[in-house]
């Protein structure tokens, strides 16, 4: 494994929890606190989204609780998730919250950060690399790029409501960065994009959408934002949506497509 004490990596004291980001999928995109927390963890409560594999890496011995949520089925409500972590931690458990991406990004970390916070329990957050970034990044879409822009906003298409998140100032997106990545926009797709038309977004301006993100099952689907407003696509999800030019240098910078075209033993 790695070198702890090389590394300066803290204790992980009994009674207290840390809440870290497993990353997209991908297990490579680990950090080192988060394999060295794995190894250490008494019981590990983790999100659906957390790669099976990721999971066989906790230390022999430790409980795997599936503390997730996962939409239209049955799951532990947020009050319910982060009242077992304080419980896990007062009997005197070494608490590995393992979440999808970075538990603060869309991913109610900052929810149960201030529960353990009021609950007076240590706590430690480990950040993750992020669906919105790593996602991108495997199809070879750079988030931010000199030439085009130097801003760039991240988003959540989808709320408890069931309309478009109603909370968002569309228009405001729609001017505020040349680039914007969604997170839980796969339902609300086609309405996200007529909005953002709507507010004088060009309709040939591309847009990605980054399934299954850094997984073998990766897929990207390279379209315009007048397309996707008009016809809805069947997507695979977990997916992660970037609209904007920087699309434009995947044409170029598809690293994982060319990685899986030599596998193949095919000619580029
Ligand atoms: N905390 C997580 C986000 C949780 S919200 C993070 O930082 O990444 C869940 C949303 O994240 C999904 O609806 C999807 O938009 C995105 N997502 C998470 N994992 C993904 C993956 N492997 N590929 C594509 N999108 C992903």
């Amino acid at each position: 494994m790695i070198d702890s004490a090389l590394l300066g990596l803290p204790e992980f004291d009994p009674g207290s929890v840390w809440l870290v980001g497993a990353g997209p999928g991908d297990p490579g995109l680990l950090s080192a606190l988060a394999l060295h927390a794995l190894a250490r963890a008494d019981v590990v409560a983790y999100d659906a989204l957390v790669d099976p594999r990721i999971l066989r890496l906790a230390r022999p011995g430790a409980t795997l609780d599936h503390a997730g949520k996962r939409g239209g089925r049955p799951s532990p409500s947020q009050p319910d998730i982060s009242a077992r972590l304080i419980r896990l931690a007062q009997a005197g458990n070494r608490v590995l919250r393992l979440k999808g991406g970075d538990p603060c990004v869309f991913g109610r970390g900052g929810e149960e950060a201030l529960a353990l916070a009021y609950a007076g329990i240590p706590f430690r957050i480990v950040p993750g690399i992020t669906a919105g970034i790593g996602g991108p990044a495997y199809a070879g879409i750079p988030v931010t790029h000199r030439d085009t822009n130097s801003a760039v906003t991240f988003l959540t298409g989808h709320n408890s409501d069931v309309d478009v998140p109603g909370g968002l100032d569309w228009d405001a997106i729609a001017r505020g960065a040349p680039v914007l990545v969604l997170y839980m926009a796969s339902r609300h797709l086609m309405k996200i994009s007529t909005r953002l038309l709507e507010a004088g977004r060009r309709s040939d301006e591309p847009i990605a959408i980054i399934s299954k993100a850094t997984t073998p099952a990766q897929s990207v689907l390279v379209s315009t934002l007048g397309e996707i407003a008009r016809a809805a696509v069947d997507l695979q999800v977990p997916a992660i949506v970037v609209i904007g030019r920087v699309v434009d240098l995947r044409a170029a910078l598809d690293w994982v497509g060319v990685l899986r075209r030599q596998e193949l033993g095919k000619p580029l």
